[in-house]
Formats: structure tokens, C-alpha cells, sequence
């Protein structure tokens, strides 16, 4: 679960890290106000998930209230890679001396938390990985001692920070692994993170995603997801508790179990097919459950066929069958289902839908088959 900037900077400020205070708004009305009541000279700075903002418009300074409303006028309403902006963040502006660049991730072959600075700060990171990897420290820290101050220290240091901030930049990178540990984030990233002409650090920037499965241990980051830009089919999808994650493709795919609808994808991409989405009708689906995803996967109008991926355990196949039945009287689909029945109840299942004698509904005895003839009816 992806956070917008200011939310991102609001986390952070509960973490004792530096950040600008300022005012989320979505008119432009709003925005002049805010900057009035802020004081000049403010940033305005649209709220997308998606990062280069700045590159794209999406950033700028104002000097006075003519400035701020020509600005938020432009950004408002900007499409940024496909992201429209919709909400602003206005805060005051910072003088900035130096840009450095801090994050804290999982680094999965380590099995570890990696903590990561660099001095090439406010530019693209990857391109400094890239280009200039010495530039970019990298220290795996260990998940039950957590983040030293001594190794916090020796990462600003070894980093090369400038030396009248090293204390500083060493609280900045314990706050942002505190807040990456406490609040279940997968990912804290500071790109600005500035050092004033005061010699203060402050995050001017906020990239932060959380473990969505860890929230109910954090019941007031719930809405903080950003559900006015998220995917409608994945926001009906997470309301319904289905597992559901829209692709690019024309396939619509259902499987019980993540294992099998994973592979089922792979097996798909495999005969030449794009799939539509991923979704996990989950263990146990019974009639209804298995109507209300396919009423998920047809709500996409990219899908050109569907593919039904089952095999039985506690799912029983005759249910599904079932649901399937139910699905197309309600909903009367105008594609070509592909239907894999195999395991539990697997014949019964079968046997109930040749008898509902449904169109367009075709039977596939493996995988690979049922794969390879959904890709056909796709085309
Ligand atoms: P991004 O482009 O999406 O990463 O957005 P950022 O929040 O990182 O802003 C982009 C750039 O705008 C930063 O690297 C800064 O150089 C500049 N910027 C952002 N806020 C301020 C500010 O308060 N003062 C100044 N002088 N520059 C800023
Ligand atoms: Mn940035």
C-alpha cells in the first residue's frame, strides 16, 4: 500500500524526522488560502504515486499568491505518467545546501533490512546505482538488534555526509528505520533528504509503502491508502476481501489457491496469452463467491476470454460449477469461458455444467490445454 508524499511526511513527523508542516488541498481556492496562511515562499507540489514529479511539472515554487494560484491551477488536473493530480501538498519552501538520499527496504536475499544512503540526493537513484555504485552505501542491519546508533553513525560517515551533520543525518536514518519497522513498511525513502544553510536535515520528500496485511495491527493507517486513485475493480475487489490485482492483458484469469493462479498465469504467458488479472477466488469458494469474481474479472472490458483454473480441496468443483451456472444467468457474459475442473468432486462438476448447457462455456482437461485454448478464443 503505496502513500501519498504527505502522508508518507506526516508518518515520518510521529517519528520525530524533520518535515515541512503544510496543508493538503484539492481546489486551486484552497491552495492560494493555504499558501497565504503558510507564508511565502511555498512549494506546491501535486500528490501522485508515482515519482519525478518535479521533472514533470508537478513541483514548483511560488513567491506570492499570484504565483500559488497560476501554479495549482496548472499542476491541478496534470496527468503525470498517467496519474492525475487531484490533491496538492503546499508547504513552505526550504533552502536547500545539500540533497542527500536515504531508504530503508527488506533486502530479501539477505534476508535482512538494508539501510541505504548516498550524498547524490535529489536525483534519480537508480541512475546512481547504476552509474556510480561506491556512491550509494548499502548496510544490512540485523532485524532484532535493529538500527544502531553507532552503525547509523558509520552509514552517514562511510557515506560521506558532511561532517558538521553526521549526528543528524544518523537521527534521520534511525527515525526512517523506526518509522519502516513500527509501522510495517516495506519500503521508507527520502529523496531529497536536505541539509539547510542552518545545517538542519529534513526530508523534503516521502516515499512509503506499507504492508497492507499488517495493517490491523495499525487500525489509523487504514485510510490512508489512496482509494480515490486506486483501481475501481481492485477497490470493489479489496472491499469484497478478494485477492485481485489487475494486469494488462485480455485474459481473465480465476484459480483457487495464489499457488495455482500464479502458476496458471505463467502457464498462460507460456501458450502466448496476456492475462487480464490475478485472482485468488481463495479456498473453500462457494457459489456466491465464485459469482462475485467473475462479475470482478468482466467488470475489466479488456478481457476477451476467461479462464477458470480449479482444482479441488476444500474447494469442491461441483460448488464451483454451481456459481459459474449462477454467474451467467445473472450476469450473461458475452465471452468465452475456458473451464479446468480437476480434484475434489471434479466429475460432478462437469456433470453439472454440461446439463445448464451454458454458450460459450469450454471444457479442458489440463492446464496447459485450457491455457492454450483460452489464448485462441482470445485472439
Ligand atoms: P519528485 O520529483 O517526485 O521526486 O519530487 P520532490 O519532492 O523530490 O521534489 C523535486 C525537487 O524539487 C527536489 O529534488 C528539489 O530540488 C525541489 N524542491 C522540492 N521542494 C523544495 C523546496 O522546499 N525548496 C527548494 N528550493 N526546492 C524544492
Ligand atoms: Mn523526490
Amino acid at each position: 500500500m503505496d502513500l501519498l508524499e504527505y502522508q508518507g511526511k506526516q508518518l515520518f513527523g510521529r517519528h520525530g524526522l524533520a518535515v515541512s508542516d503544510g496543508k493538503a488541498v484539492t481546489t486551486v481556492d484552497e491552495a492560494v488560502a493555504a499558501a497565504d496562511e503558510i507564508g511565502y515562499p511555498v512549494v506546491v507540489k501535486a500528490q501522485v504515486l508515482i515519482g519525478g514529479r518535479g521533472k514533470a511539472g508537478g513541483v514548483k515554487l511560488a513567491d506570492n499568491t499570484e504565483q500559488a494560484r497560476e501554479h495549482a491551477a496548472n499542476i491541478l488536473g496534470l496527468d503525470i505518467k498517467g496519474h492525475i493530480v487531484r490533491t496538492l501538498w503546499i508547504e513552505h519552501a526550504s533552502d536547500i545546501a545539500t540533497e542527500y538520499y536515504a531508504s530503508v527496504l527488506l533486502d530479501r536475499s539477505e534476508k535482512k533490512p538494508l539501510v541505504m544512503f548516498s550524498t547524490e540526493g535529489g536525483v534519480d537513484i537508480e541512475e546512481v546505482a547504476e552509474n556510480t555504485p561506491d556512491k550509494l552505501i548499502r548496510r544490512n542491519v540485523d532485524a532484532l538488534e535493529g538500527l544502531t546508533r553507532e552503525e547509523a553513525v558509520a552509514i552517514a560517515t562511510d557515506g560521506g555526509a558532511d561532517s558538521d551533520v553526521i549526528e543528524g543525518v544518523a537521527d534521520a536514518l534511525m527515525a526512517l528505520y523506526e518509522v519502516w519497522i513500527e509501522e510495517d513498511a516495506s519500503l521508507t525513502e527520502i529523496n531529497p533528504l536536505i541539509v539547510t544553510p542552518d545545517r538542519e536535515v529534513k526530508a523534503l520528500d516521502a516515499k512509503v509503502s506499507l504492508d497492507a496485511n499488517a495493517l490491523f495491527r495499525h487500525p489509523e493507517n487504514a485510510d490512508l491508502s489512496d482509494k480515490e486513485n486506486q483501481d475501481p475493480i481492485e477497490r470493489a475487489a479489496a472491499e469484497q476481501g478478494v485477492q485481485y490485482v489487475k494486469l494488462d492483458g485480455n485474459i481473465g484469469i480465476l484459480g483457487n489457491g495464489a499457488g495455482l493462479v500464479m502458476s496458471t498465469l505463467d502457464v498462460v504467458a507460456q501458450a502466448g496469452g496476456e492475462p487480464a488479472n490475478f485472482l485468488d477466488a481463495g479456498g473453500g469458494s462457494d457459489a456466491e463467491k465464485v459469482k462475485q469474481a467473475v462479475s470482478l474479472i468482466l467488470a475489466n472490458d479488456a478481457v476477451k476470454a476467461v479462464l477458470f483454473n480449479i482444482f479441488g480441496g476444500i474447494t469442491r468443483c461441483d460448488e464451483v460449477a454451481n456459481g459459474l451456472v449462477a454467474a451467467f444467468k445473472d450476469l450473461e457474459p458475452d465471452v468465452p469461458f475456458v473451464v479446468r475442473l480437476d480434484g475434489t468432486n471434479d466429475v460432478k462438476g462437469r456433470e453439472i455444467l454440461e446439463q445448464a448447457d451454458l454458450p460459450n462455456v469450454h471444457p479442458a482437461k489440463t492446464m496447459l490445454e485450457a491455457a492454450q485454448k483460452v489464448v485462441e478464443l482470445a485472439r
